[in-house]
C-alpha cells in the first residue's frame, strides 16, 4: 500500500509563458488527480504503484491489478457468457403437489407487472439485468477501444455508463436474496437449483475481480491517447495550453465523470474528455441531500407499517412486513439470515440518515477534528446502501414463484413499493452528498482563525501566503 505524494500548488517547475488564461482557455492537467474524499491534489504516481491512497484522508485513489487491460477484457468477456446464461436459464425450479414453477431473472422482474407495480418490476430489471450487463459491456468495449483500428468516436460514452451504473449493478445483493427467499421456499415445498443459479454465483465473483481491476483513470487516459473524447478539438487547444500554464489548485476542477483535472473553464462547461459538467464540487450537494434524506424518512414509516408480501397458505392470508420477515427468521431458528435482515433492511437505512445528517451538520458547523473518519465513515455509506435491496429481491423471487392459487400464493404488498423507494433515495443522496465539502468549511474555519491569529501577532500577510488553499503543508511538485 502506498501513500500518494501531494502535488505542490502554484510552485511548479513550469512557467507559466505570460499567458493571461481568458475563460475559454481552458486547460488541462494530465499528470495531477484530485482525491474525491477530502479535494487534496495529487501527482498522478506511477503505474507501478497498484494501491495509493490519499494521504491526507486515506481514500482510495487507486486500486487496480499488475495488467488491468488484459483482466479488465478476460474478465468481461467470461462475465458476458455467465449474464447470457443467466438471463437465459432457470435459476430455480419450485415443485408443489406435482405443479411446478420455473424462476427465471427476467420473469421475476415480470412479476411486479401482473400485479400492477411496474415501477417496481422496472426498479428490479435494471438493477439485476440491464446495469450489470451495460457495465460489462460497456468496460468491454471501452478496454478494448484503444487496440481496434478504426474505433467510432462515441466509444468514450460507454465508459462513462459502465462506471455510471456500478453502484446500480446488484448481482451479489440478489444472490443473498436467493439465500433468504431459499430459506422460505424450502419450507413450502421441493425446490432444485438450475444451472443459472451457478452462473450467476460465477457472475456476481467475476464482476467483484473486474472491479478490482480496472483503472478508470487509464482507461480514461488510453481512449484520450486515441482521441475518443468528447471533444477533441477542445480536447487538443487544452494539451497545447497545459505546456504553458502553471499547475493552480485554487482554479483546479476534477471531472466527476472522468477524473480530469482541468483549470480555465467557463461556468458549467463540459469537460472535453467525457463530456459531463464541470463543476468544483457537487452542485446544490447539501440542499438536495437534505432534501432527499427528508423524501427517505418520510417513506421509512409506510415501507415498515405496509407489508411487502402477503401470503395466501390453503385459503389463509397474513400479511407480512419487514420486520414481521425478521421475526419469522427467529422463530425458525435462522438467527444468521435474521440478522442479516435486520441489519440490512431496518438498520442500514438508519444508520445512512443519522450519517449523512451528521455529516451536513459538520459543513454547517465545521470541525477538524475527526474529518478523517467522517470521510472513511462517508464511503461505508456509500458501500453499504445497496444492500438493503435484499428484501426487495426476497419478494421479486417469492411472487415469481409462488403462485399456486388457493394453495400458495404469494402478492407484493405496498411496502415493497415504498422500501425500493428508500433503498434508492438514501443511495442517491449519498451520491449526492460531496464529503470534499466538509473538507472545505473545516479548513476555511482553520485558516480563518490562524489569520486573526496572525494579524494579532502582527505577522503581516506574508505568512498567509506559504499555506497552500487546501490549508495543508504542500510537498513534491508537477513532473511533465
Ligand atoms: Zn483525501
Ligand atoms: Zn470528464
Amino acid at each position: 500500500m502506498v501513500h500518494a505524494e501531494q502535488q505542490d500548488s502554484q510552485t511548479d517547475g513550469a512557467v507559466d509563458g505570460g499567458r493571461s488564461r481568458t475563460a475559454s482557455s481552458i486547460v488541462v492537467h494530465r499528470h495531477a488527480l484530485e482525491c474525491p474524499g477530502c479535494g487534496a491534489f495529487y501527482r498522478q504516481p506511477p503505474r507501478s504503484q497498484l494501491e495509493v491512497h490519499c494521504t491526507r484522508c486515506h481514500t482510495v485513489l487507486r486500486r487496480t491489478t499488475r495488467s488491468p487491460e488484459r483482466d479488465t477484457v478476460a474478465l468481461a468477456g467470461t462475465g458476458l457468457a455467465l449474464f447470457i446464461l443467466v438471463g437465459l436459464m432457470p435459476y430455480i425450479t419450485f415443485d408443489m403437489r406435482g405443479r411446478e414453477n420455473v424462476g427465471t431473472m427476467l420473469g421475476g422482474a415480470l412479476a411486479f407487472w401482473e400485479y400492477g407495480l411496474w415501477v417496481l418490476g422496472l426498479i428490479v430489471m435494471f438493477t439485476t439485468l440491464i446495469a450489470p450487463f451495460l457495465r460489462l459491456v460497456g468496460l468491454l468495449a471501452a478496454v478494448t477501444a484503444p487496440r481496434m483500428r478504426k474505433p467510432p468516436r462515441e466509444l468514450y460514452i460507454l465508459l462513462r455508463v459502465a462506471q455510471w451504473v456500478r453502484p446500480w449493478s446488484m448481482i451479489e445483493v440478489f444472490m443473498l436474496g436467493m439465500l433468504v427467499a431459499y430459506s422460505r421456499l424450502e419450507a413450502l415445498a421441493h425446490v432444485r437449483f438450475g444451472v443459472a443459479l451457478y452462473a450467476l454465483g460465477g457472475l456476481m465473483l467475476v464482476m467483484a475481480a473486474m472491479d478490482w481491476a480496472l483503472d478508470p483513470r487509464d482507461a480514461w487516459n488510453k481512449l484520450e491517447a486515441r482521441g475518443l473524447v468528447a471533444d477533441p478539438v477542445m480536447m487538443g487547444e487544452a494539451r497545447r495550453n497545459a505546456a504553458t500554464t502553471r499547475f493552480d489548485e485554487r482554479h483546479a476542477i476534477s471531472c466527476h465523470g472522468c477524473g480530469l483535472v482541468v483549470e480555465g473553464a467557463d461556468h458549467d462547461a463540459s469537460c472535453p474528455r467525457c463530456g459531463s459538467f464541470l463543476h468544483r464540487r457537487k452542485p446544490d450537494s447539501v440542499t438536495r441531500t437534505i432534501a432527499l434524506v427528508v423524501a427517505a424518512v418520510l417513506l421509512y414509516i409506510p415501507a415498515n407499517i405496509y407489508p411487502v408480501m402477503i401470503i395466501t397458505s390453503l385459503g389463509d392470508t397474513s400479511p407480512h412486513t419487514i420486520v414481521g420477515g425478521v421475526k419469522e427468521l427467529i422463530e425458525a431458528d435462522m438467527w444468521p439470515l435474521a440478522a442479516l435482515v435486520f441489519f440490512a433492511s431496518v438498520m442500514v437505512p438508519v444508520l445512512k440518515v443519522i450519517g449523512l445528517v451528521w455529516m451536513i451538520l459538520r459543513v454547517r458547523r465545521p470541525s477538524v477534528e475527526g474529518l478523517k473518519t467522517r470521510t472513511r465513515i462517508f464511503h461505508v455509506i456509500e458501500m453499504i446502501g445497496r444492500w438493503s435491496m435484499i428484501d426487495v429481491f426476497v419478494v421479486t423471487i417469492l411472487i415469481a414463484l409462488v403462485h399456486m392459487g388457493f394453495i400458495a400464493t404469494i402478492q407484493p404488498g405496498p411496502g415493497a413499493l415504498a422500501f425500493a423507494g428508500v433503498v434508492i433515495i438514501t443511495m442517491l443522496a449519498a451520491e449526492t452528498f460531496d464529503p470534499r465539502l466538509m473538507w472545505d468549511a473545516a479548513i476555511d474555519q482553520q485558516r480563518s482563525t490562524r489569520r486573526s491569529r496572525d494579524q494579532a501577532a502582527e505577522e503581516g500577510p506574508d505568512r498567509v501566503r506559504l499555506v497552500s488553499s487546501s490549508g495543508v503543508s504542500v510537498q513534491g511538485g508537477l513532473s511533465r
